[in-house]
This record gives structure tokens, C-alpha cells and sequence, in this order.
């Protein structure tokens, strides 16, 4: 069965939005400065070692390269980050922005590992290893004379990160992952050919599993591990019938690995309307578990209870944990149902569950159509996942802290290899991801930014510049000889501050709304035409289901942070060598009202009290005793903010 809407191709859209733009060039930059040898290093000496090589041979095999530092590439996690990085190149490498350097620069890099991984995969040829690929680190004897030893850890239930297992499932998902990207994103068909091999190896060791073992198994993060599987069993099963003869003839045990890392338990959990049921759980392991479940009904559309899941799970991440940013966690776990400004610390909002989440979200639209999904991602791209770097190194956070008075964190190049990282790499190679999506008969606009989606019957222009004014300016062109033939639906954000309006060729138009959008039907389209369409803006308030008095502010779809200095912008090592802010900029959140009667009237009256400065996204707070200015979250990688504020009178 069809999906409702799909999303318009990463290869059709090119964003033209400047700070996007820059956005993705650094990151391609820094993708680029990484050693691939590095990166491989783990990778090549399992293999050697799987092969029997004594030291000098796995020297040999690595190039005399060592694997990255920082205590995750160089731990029982190495190679997650390899992962990541295929799945970031084969985006990149589509991408219609990239110069024709940057283009060669990307494609030769994603073969070069691809053509080295395949040699891995030759070299464990016939062995017990056949098809597996792993990076992570030989800590002791033991390890080496077991390359698979963190797996059979793992089914034992030993999970110590330094001596026994540090999530290899995890690490796993990361690199099927990587592999199904290349192929259905890059078209790599080699790509496939080390994916079903890999899926093999990994069907194989599932098959291999008791009742029992799988229990234990699925207690020990395994990341998406049903979401790669089912997405390669789908992969073959669309080439088996489109009739290519690139699937794979075992390709159906792809399906039955997949099922064998779906937590029934955990997904009937969801559905009892139980309180509480996410309270101390590491919301990373678990938002790809249900990511997962989605999976299941995108591969079998009979199956609707996994769909059920899936929304359930949503719902209750998005009603009961997450704030204004679209953000959840606190220290990678999510707390008490409606628990947020309690839980307000250095350490919210982690990289990979907004990554995630925003992933489900517009995963959840192509199959629903429910506006709702499109709502959150607006809010979270703009507001959790652009924020997420530091626009002149193009490095990313791990954390975003909900506290007031802290800065961002951000990793460097090639000493934190942290999963947020690795998420970085994937989040700021596909910015054009969920702007369009499209069926046969519409055409969806989803998100609004300077972006142009072309396909060979038609280019739509997208252009506007928040900043500067509410108009978006769409420009649809239908190609020489062809008329537009789908109609237009517009997203009415969330944020609207007054009635969305358009127009088309300079004359009002009065549309029709349906379900959250408006709707300009082909017969105006087809010959192609320019709509203009207002969105009027303004402040916005935002306040926490235990925290009656704390307030966020947005304009528009931007979050407003207030801008708190230098002056106390510390770090120091939290986890497994992950680096945090540690001192606050302000004394206290709390904000004394000096020009109302209450916090509600300040809160009605906000217009008067938080003032836009003209042609700039700088907003200065009135009447209150802190004199706070405030700009868009996004921007604010370079000091101290503040999100959230206790207002009283
Ligand atoms: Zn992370």
C-alpha cells in the first residue's frame, strides 16, 4: 500500500535560505576534513582479526591508522560514528547546492568507504564472520580473540561500557542505516550489496536467539534496530518488484530479524493509558523503538496496531515531555508525566531525540496526513535542531539546557564523537528534508524558507526572509510544453498571529481551508503564476504544565532566548567524557513584573511589554526589573541564554 504524502526527494530541493546554506556548507566542510582511514580503522582490524591476522597484518590492513580518541570512537562504541557519516554523505551527495568540487570531493569519499568496507566483507568471506562489520575497540586479550564479543555479552545481559558491552546493537543500527542510505538515497548498489550482507550476518545471530535470550537482548539499547531491518526488507522488495534483480533471495529473513526487535511488551505499554510510564527511561533508546514500530506498519499496512504505537508514543512525548523548543530529557532520560520546568537543567534537551523525533514526525505525516506532525516539526527544526550549531565552526550541542543562565555546548572535529555528534552530521546534511511532500494530486508545503523544489514538470519558488517581513512569495513554473497539475496546500502554522491571507498574480484570493491548510486548487496553477501569502507574526507565550508563571516566549516560529553574555560560559565533563555548561550567567530566573497587575495580564498584554526593534530579530523586555533583550534561539551559539523566565508580580 501507498504512503498518504511522501516527502519531495532531497535530490529535488535545494534550500536557498543564507544561513541554511551556510549551515550545510560547513558541515560538509568539516565532513570532509575527517580522516576516512580513521573512521575505518576499527572496521578494517576486526575484519583482520576475524581473518586470522597477526598485529602486523592488521597494521597493515589499517594503514597505520589509529582509531579516533575521545573515549567512544576509540571505546566498545567505535564505529557508530562511520555510520553516521555514510548516512550524511549520501545526503550530501545529492544534494543539489553542493558545487561540482564539493560534489566529486563527497561522492569519492563515500565510495572510498564503501569500496573499503566491501574489502572487509571479502576478507571475513567463509569464516563465521561472514558479512559482519563492526568499528568499536579490542579492549583486553579476550576481545581480540573474540571479535564478537560484546554481542555475545549482550545476550548474557553484561553491559559494562568499559569491559563488556558499550549498546553494540546501537552501533549497529547506525552503520545498516548508513549502508540503506547510500543505496536509496545515493543509488549506490554496491551500498546493497554489503547492506544484505550485512542483514544476513545479523538475521543469522537474531535466528540464533531462545525466547529467553531475546528478552534479554531487547533490555540492552539496541537503537532502531527493527527500523534498518524492515527498511532493508523493503528495499528488496521493492526491487524484486519493480523487477530488478538486485534483491537479495533471502531478503524475507530481513523481516523476521526485524520482528525480533519489536518490544511487544513495551508497545502494549503505551496503549494502557498508565501514568507515568516513561518516567526515569532513556528517552533515546526508546523514541527509536517506536520509530520502529512506525517502520513495521510502513512495511505491512495490515498491521495497524503498529501504527497505533507509534502515535500513542507521540502523542505522550510531545504532551507530557517535551518543551517549547520541541526538545525533551533531562540527562537523556525523561522524567514524571507533565514534569518540565522541575526538570529545567544544564543537561535537557539532547540532540538525538529531537533529531529523532523530528525523523518520526514527518515519517508519522507521510503515512496519516495529520497536520499535527507537520506543527511539531516546524517547531523543532527551527527551534532545536538549526540551534543545535555553531554557525562559524559548524560544530553541534549534545544538550540544550532549559535552565536559564547556561550556554551551548559543542563538540569539536575529531575529539567527540559523541552520538549527538554523529546525529549533527545527519541533521545539517538533509536542511531541505519535510519542507515539500507531495502525492499525486497536491502538492504540500510544509515549511516555510527560501527553498525550490524542481522536478521535470515543474519548479516552485519558495522566498522569504522572516527577519525582514510575514510574506512568503511562491513562484510555480510549470516546465516548457507542461501545465501544474496538482493543487496547492499551504501549511497554516500554529504561530499565526491573525488570519493567513494570499494572493495570486498581484489579486486577492480568497481560499478554501481544509484540515490546517489552504488550498489553491491546479486550475488557478497550471500555467503557473505567483502567490503571495501573508503570515502575520508577533510574540507569542509559552508557559509549562508545572510551572504556571515560567514563560517562553516565541515570534512567530522563532523561540526567543535572551541573550546573557560571557562572562560565565565554563565547561566541565559530565558522562563518558561529554562536555557541559557548568555555571550560570544569572542569579535567578526570576523576573519581577513593575508595569502590570499580574502575570496573566502581562502575559495578555506581552505586545506591549517584549518590543521588536525595527528590521532586526532583537527584542527588548519592558516594565519588568530585569532589562533583558531577546533574539531568536537559533543564532545563539556565541553566549550565555535564557529560555525560560519566573515571572511575578
Ligand atoms: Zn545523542
Amino acid at each position: 500500500m501507498e504512503k498518504m504524502y511522501y516527502a519531495s526527494k532531497l535530490a529535488n530541493v535545494s534550500v536557498k535560505d543564507r544561513y541554511l546554506d551556510e549551515a550545510f556548507h560547513l558541515e560538509v566542510k568539516n565532513l570532509l576534513l575527517l580522516d576516512p582511514d580513521r573512521l575505518l580503522a576499527g572496521f578494517r582490524e576486526t575484519a583482520g582479526l576475524i581473518k586470522g591476522l597477526d598485529d602486523d597484518g592488521c597494521i597493515a590492513l589499517m594503514k597505520g591508522k589509529k582509531r579516533y580518541g575521545g573515549m567512544w570512537e576509540d571505546g566498545l562504541i567505535g564505529g557508530h560514528t562511520l555510520g553516521h557519516y555514510v548516512t550524511a554523505l549520501a545526503q550530501a551527495v545529492v544534494n543539489p547546492v553542493l558545487s561540482d568540487s564539493e560534489k566529486k570531493d563527497v561522492s569519492d569519499r563515500l565510495t572510498y568507504i564503501l569500496v573499503a568496507l566491501k574489502q572487509c566483507q571479502e576478507l571475513v568471506k567463509g569464516t563465521e564472520g561472514e558479512g559482519f562489520l563492526f568499528g568499536a575497540s579490542f579492549p583486553s586479550k579476550e576481545f581480540r580473540d573474540n571479535p564478537f564479543l560484546q554481542f555475545d555479552n549482550v545476550e548474557h545481559g553484561l553491559q559494562e561500557l568499559f569491559t563488556q558491552a558499550w549498546v553494540p546493537w546501537y552501533t549497529m543500527h547506525k552503520i545498516l542505516t548508513g549502508l540503506n542510505a547510500s543505496f536509496k538515497i545515493a543509488g549506490d548498489s554496491l551500498a546493497l550489496e554489503i547492506a544484505n550482507d550485512l542483514g544476513i550476518w545479523i538475521a543469522k545471530r537474531t535466528e540464533s536467539w531462545s525466547e529467553e535470550t531475546n528478552k534479554v537482548v531487547l533490555s540492552i539499547e539496541y537503537g532502531g534496530m527493527n527500523d534498518c531491518l524492515y527498511e532493508l526488507y523493503q528495499i528488496n522488495r521493492d526491487l524484486k518488484e519493480s523487477g530488478s534483480e538486485l534483491f537479495h533471495p533471502e531478503y524475507e529473513r530481513f523481516a523476521k530479524a526485524a520482528h525480533r526487535f519489536d518490544d511487544e511488551t513495551l508497545f502494549e505499554k503505551v496503549l494502557s493509558g498508565e501514568k507515568n510510564i516513561f518516567n526515569n527511561v532513556h528517552a533515546n533508546t526508546t523514541i527509536p523503538k517506536f520509530i520502529g514500530a512506525l517502520a513495521r506498519y510502513e512495511t505491512f499496512h495490515e498491521e495497524t496496531r503498529y501504527l497505533d504505537y507509534a502515535e500513542a508514543f507521540f502523542d505522550i512525548v510531545i504532551g507530557k515531555h517535551t518543551y517549547v523548543t520541541g526538545g525533551n530529557s533531562e540527562n537523556e532520560h525523561f522524567g514524571e508525566d507533565d514534569i518540565l520546568d522541575a526538570e529545567r537543567t544544564n543537561v535537557n534537551n539532547e540532540t538525538c531525540n529531537t533529531h529523532n523525533m523530528l525523523k518520526f514526525a514527518r515519517r508519522l505525516y507521510e503515512q496519516t496526513g495529520k497536520k499535527k506532525y507537520l506543527d511539531y516539526a516546524d517547531r523543532t527544526f527551527v527551534n532545536a535542531i538549526m540551534p543545535s550549531q555553531d554557525h562559524e565552526t559548524g560544530f553541534t550541542t549534545y544538550f540544550q539546557a532549559m535552565a536559564t543562565g547556561y550556554q551551548k555546548v559543542f563538540n569539536n572535529l575529531d575529539g567527540n564523537f559523541w552520538c549527538c555528534t554523529g546525529t549533527g552530521y545527519e541533521n545539517f546534511t538533509k536542511l531541505q528534508d519535510g519542507v515539500f511532500f507531495e502525492d499525486k494530486d497536491k502538492l504540500i508545503v510544509a515549511l516555510y524558507m527560501a527553498a525550490e523544489l524542481k522536478t521535470e514538470c515543474y519548479l516552485v519558488a519558495m522566498d522569504c526572509d522572516f527577519a525582514a517581513s510575514d510574506e512568503v512569495k511562491i513562484l510555480v513554473t510549470p516546465a516548457e510544453g507542461k501545465s501544474f497539475t496538482k493543487d496547492l496546500y499551504l501549511v497554516i502554522p500554529t504561530w499565526l498571529k491573525g488570519e493567513m491571507t494570499a494572493s495570486i498574480n498581484g489579486k486577492e484570493y480568497v481560499a478554501t481551508e481544509k484540515d490546517g491548510f489552504i488550498v489553491i486548487p491546479k486550475s488557478e496553477l497550471s500555467g503557473g503564476c505567483e502567490i503571495k501569502v501573508k503570515l502575520p507574526m508577533g510574540i507569542t507565550c509559552h508557559n509549562l504544565q508545572d510551572g504556571e508563571n515560567t514563560y517562553a516566549f516565541m515570534y512567530g516560529p522563532y523561540v526567543l532566548s535572551a541573550r546573557l553574555g560571557t562572562a560565565k560560559m565554563m565547561t566541565k565533563s559530565h558522562g563518558v567524557a561529554v562536555s557541559v555548561a557548568c555555571e550560570k550567567a544569572v542569579d535567578s530566573d526570576e523576573v519581577v513584573i513593575e508595569s502590570e497587575k499580574s502575570v496573566e495580564d502581562f502575559v495578555a498584554n506581552i505586545s506591549d511589554h517584549l518590543i521588536k526593534r525595527d528590521g532586526e530579530m532583537e527584542f527588548d523586555l519592558t516594565g519588568t526589573d530585569k532589562k533583558l533583550v531577546f533574539t531568536t534561539h537559533y543564532n545563539q551559539y556565541k553566549e550565555s541564554y535564557g529560555i525560560y523566565w519566573k515571572f511575578r508580580v
